[in-house]
């Protein structure tokens, strides 16, 4: 049966697999398991929004098992960190341009290659991984992670050419000598303001900032900062500024509850004494005598509901306030730059392909939620695509098979299962708390996260989260239901009246002999995590 935790997961990680083995100490299969289906699970493990863990049924009994944490923690312990799997044989392999070596891109050549196709990527900053690398500081996301991860994608035959902007060092139509191409270049461009005085020297683009920190310029802010915006973006802007020394104020149109970066996020920059004034949009910046900018605002209240179903930010007639700061760093959104983009794959601002043609597109210029996770799963939605594609077969039937529940995750084990034969089997039913026998279960605390305490993280950019020790994570582990997976635990085996069971754990086998079953259902019942299941046959 497929877990909650695994059809909630955009890559649809292995998760009740991955925490079985973690939980015997066996990481190295672990990270094998999880690279099955994702080549980024140090990032994921520290910076995935984990949608896992709000559909874990374990929050239906106690508290979620930590499964961002030990994906983090598998990957961080394994010792062997190259994939174990090898690109399989193809004799219809093709030639893949990519552009741009963010998760997107990246996650395409992985699996691209594990197809066995070639793929080439196109970037145009000096080294891959797009905002894993250039925007997501360092004590959140540390680069020597970023970079070991690349590290083993590029250990698979992958071509990566770096510096080449395309769109001007090679045109597009250059890439049509390709079999097939996977535009994947991000939403780079920072969303203007569109006010006065946005083009003073001491007001900063907050992608920009944020890119001057990781290539180490030296960035001197004065004492305070003003920070406009209420998204991811904006949180790291704040919290490096804050790390840079300055007094930090987020000012944000709507409120707390409609802020859309990640609540932990929020929360953090809380702690760290980061100041917020809610409701208020800026609408003039100017330069006063002392050097100092002036930053006048419009109050807003909320009514009524956008075109996104978000309660809308309207002005309040006639009431303004003025706030003073030393740089104003804007985050209020980023674009797609779509202008080497050919027209006809435009819609909206952003990317979109026919389904038919051998041009594909995944990340964050195309209209899907902007995180790590759903740009990788596009990325090797895009592989299965293009082996379809080349193989002649249509998406829609295979895709329907090999998904993991209704969410829209796939599964790559799947698909390479059934691949040969072009034949894969119907998926798997999900585990619904319901279903499991909690009886065989006992409460357990989650375990919480160490963190460094709050006056050494602002001293530089460490690593905020500190991981589990190897107790935390065994403890972590053994909290997992494995829902749907059988983790050998003997229950049909004892409980069956007829003996009519036999297992194998070595072998990972489990045979009911028919002859013997009496049909009592027992062992279905005894089972704590809906593997045994009944059904009528023949
Ligand atoms: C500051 C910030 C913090 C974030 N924090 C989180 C987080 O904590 N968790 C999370 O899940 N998500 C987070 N996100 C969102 C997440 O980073 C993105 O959704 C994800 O990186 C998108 O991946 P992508 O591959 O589509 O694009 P990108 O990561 O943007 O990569 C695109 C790459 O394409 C290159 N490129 C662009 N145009 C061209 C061209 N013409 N030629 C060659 N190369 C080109 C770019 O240089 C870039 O390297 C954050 C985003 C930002 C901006
Ligand atoms: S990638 Fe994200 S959603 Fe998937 S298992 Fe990891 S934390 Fe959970
Ligand atoms: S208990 Fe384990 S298998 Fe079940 S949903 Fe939670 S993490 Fe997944």
């Amino acid at each position: 049966m497929t877990a909650p935790c695994q059809e909630a997961c955009p890559t649809g990680n292995p998760i009740p697999q991955f925490l079985y083995l973690a939980g015997k100490g066996r990481y190295d299969e672990a990270l094998q398991t999880l690279l099955k289906e994702n080549p980024f699970p140090g990032v994921c493990g520290r910076v995935c929004f984990h949608p896992c863990e709000t559909d874990c049924n374990r929050a239906q009994y106690d508290e979620s098992v930590s499964i961002r944490s030990m994906e983090r923690y598998v990957s961080d312990a394994a010792s062997g960190q190259l994939p174990n799997s090898k690109p399989i044989r193809n004799t219809n392999s093709k030639k893949v341009a990519i552009v741009g070596a963010g998760p997107a891109g990246l996650s395409c050549a992985y699996f691209l290659s594990l197809l066995g196709h070639r793929a080439t990527i196109y970037e145009n900053q000096k080294e891959p991984g797009g905002v894993m690398r250039w925007g997501i500081p360092g004590y959140r996301l540390p680069k020597s992670v970023v970079r070991k991860e690349i590290q083993r994608i590029l250990s698979l035959p992958v071509e990566i050419k770096t510096n080449v902007n395309v769109g001007e060092d090679i045109s597009f139509g250059e890439l049509t000598r390709f079999n097939a191409v996977f535009l994947s270049p991000g939403a780079r461009l920072n969303a203007p303001l569109s006010i006065a005085g946005e083009d003073l020297k001491r007001v900063w683009k907050g992608g920009d900032f944020l890119e001057r920190i990781h290539s180490k310029d030296k960035v001197s802010l004065g004492r305070e900062t003003l920070v406009i915006g209420g998204g991811n973006t904006a949180m790291d802007v704040a919290r490096s500024a804050l790390r840079l020394g300055s007094k930090v104020t987020i000012a944000y149109r709507r409120t707390r509850n409609e802020m859309p970066a990640f609540q932990d996020e929020i929360i953090e920059a809380e702690e760290e004494g980061i100041r917020f004034e809610f409701l208020i949009q800026p609408v003039k910046v100017t330069l006063l005598k002392n050097r100092k900018l002036a930053v006048k605002f419009q109050r807003m209240k909320l009514r009524g509901l956008d075109q996104r179903g978000r309660p809308k930010a309207i002005p309040v007639k006639g009431d303004f306030l003025e706030l003073e700061a030393d740089h104003l760093i804007t985050a209020a959104g980023e674009q797609v730059d779509l202008s080497w983009i050919p027209q006809d794959l435009i819609k909206d601002g952003l990317i979109e392909v026919n389904p038919s043609s051998n041009i594909f597109a995944g990340g964050d210029a195309t209209d899907q939620p902007r995180t790590i996770v759903t740009a990788i799963s596009s990325g090797k939605r895009a592989a299965i695509s293009i082996d379809l594609h080349a193989r002649g077969n249509s998406y829609s039937g295979v895709f329907s098979k090999i998904r993991l529940g209704n969410k829209g995750s796939v599964s790559m084990e799947t698909y390479l299962s059934g691949r040969g034969g072009g034949k894969w089997t119907e998926p798997l039913e999900v585990v619904l708390y319901e279903r499991l026998n909690t009886l065989f279960f006992e409460p357990k605390n989650r375990v919480g996260m160490r963190q460094l305490n709050h006056s050494r993280r602002l001293r530089d950019f460490s690593e905020v989260n500190l991981g589990f020790s190897s107790e935390e994570a065994a403890l972590s582990a053994s909290r997992c239901f494995t829902c749907g997976t059988c983790n050998y635990c003997y229950n049909c085996y004892f409980f069956c009246p007829e003996g009519a069971i036999s297992i194998d754990p070595d072998r990972q086998s489990k045979t009911v002999d028919l002859e013997h079953c009496k049909g009592c259902g027992t062992c279905a019942k005894a089972c704590p995590r809906n593997v045994v299941e009944m059904k009528e046959v023949g």
